[in-house]
C-alpha cells in the first residue's frame, strides 16, 4: 500500500473523542473502582477476526462509506466475542456517518471533533473528512471508528459510569487512552484481513507520538501525544482488551 502523507489538521484530529459536554448518565448506585481496574473484559482476547472490509477507493466517498459500514460490522464481531468470553451481554451501537457536522442525538457535533459517541442513545457519529477519502486512506477512519466504539464498550461495561464519579481531567484521559488501546487491539485483530493497516501502522503510531494528544491551550483531557501513541500500540501488540487497563496505570502513562 502506498503510504499517504497526511495534511491532517492537528486541531481536528486531536479531538477524536468523546465530549465532556455529554449529559451525565442517570443517577445510580455508586460504581466500584474494580469495574474500571479489574473488568472481566480484561481477561478476553480478540485473536484474529476475519474482516472483508477491503480498502476504500481513493476519491470515492461512497466507497469510504461502504468500508466503514463493513468495519463497523467487524467491530461488533470482535467485541461480541470478547463479551461472550467475559460472560457479558453485548449490544452493538448505532452508527451515523455524516458529511456535515450538524445536530446529533446529544446536541450539536462540535467542529473540533471528527468522531463523537452519544452515550444516551448509544450512537456513534463519524465525520466523513475529505482528506482521507481523497487519499483512500482507510486506516484513518477505521481507527477513529474503533476509538469511538471503545467508548460504547466503556458504556456497556460500566467503566464510563465509574469515570463520571471521578472528577477531573485525569479520569477523562484514562477513558480516552483506553479507547485508543481498544482501537489498537481491534485493528491488530483485523490487520490480517484488511489491506493497508499493518503496512501503515508504524507511520500511524509515529504520527500520534509527534502530533497527537492534547495541544497547548486546550483542556488536558485526551493525554499527551506519546501516551496516545503508547496505548494505541499497546493494544496493537496483543490484540487483547486485557492490555488496555489504563485505570491501573501509573500517572505518567496517563499524562
Ligand atoms: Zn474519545
Amino acid at each position: 500500500m502506498t503510504r499517504i502523507t497526511r495534511y491532517f489538521a492537528i486541531a481536528t484530529l486531536i479531538a477524536a473523542g468523546t465530549l465532556l459536554a455529554t449529559p451525565p448518565a442517570q443517577a445510580s448506585a455508586k460504581v466500584p473502582k474494580s469495574v474500571a481496574t479489574a473488568n472481566p473484559l480484561y481477561k478476553t482476547r480478540f485473536g484474529s477476526v476475519n474482516c472483508g472490509a477491503g480498502t476504500p477507493r481513493a476519491g470515492s466517498r461512497a466507497s469510504y462509506r461502504t468500508f466503514l459500514i463493513k468495519v463497523n460490522t467487524c467491530l461488533a464481531t470482535a467485541w461480541r466475542k470478547s463479551f461472550a468470553q467475559a460472560g457479558k451481554k453485548f449490544r452493538a451501537p448505532k452508527m451515523v456517518l455524516v458529511n456535515k457536522r450538524g445536530n446529533t442525538s446529544c446536541g450539536k457535533f462540535p467542529s473540533r471533533f471528527v468522531g463523537y459517541y452519544c452515550y444516551n442513545t448509544e450512537t456513534l457519529y463519524i465525520y466523513m473528512w475529505s482528506t482521507p477519502i481523497k487519499n483512500g486512506y482507510g486506516l484513518w477512519g477505521a481507527e477513529l471508528l474503533a476509538h469511538e466504539y471503545g467508548h460504547h464498550i466503556q458504556g456497556l461495561a460500566g467503566i464510563r459510569a465509574y469515570s463520571l464519579q471521578v472528577p477531573g481531567n485525569e479520569s477523562s484521559r484514562r477513558l480516552e487512552l483506553q479507547a485508543q488501546c481498544f482501537s489498537g487491539a481491534f485493528l491488530r485483530s483485523v490487520s490480517g484481513s484488511i489491506p493497508g493497516i499493518a503496512e501503515n501502522w508504524a507511520y500511524e503510531i509515529d504520527w500520534y507520538k509527534k502530533n497527537g494528544g492534547d495541544q497547548a491551550g486546550a483542556p488536558a483531557d485526551h493525554g499527551s501525544g506519546p501516551n496516545n501513541s503508547y496505548w494505541l500500540n499497546r493494544g496493537w501488540k496483543t490484540a487483547s482488551p486485557g492490555s488496555c487497563n489504563t485505570w491501573s496505570a501509573g500517572r505518567a502513562r496517563v499524562a
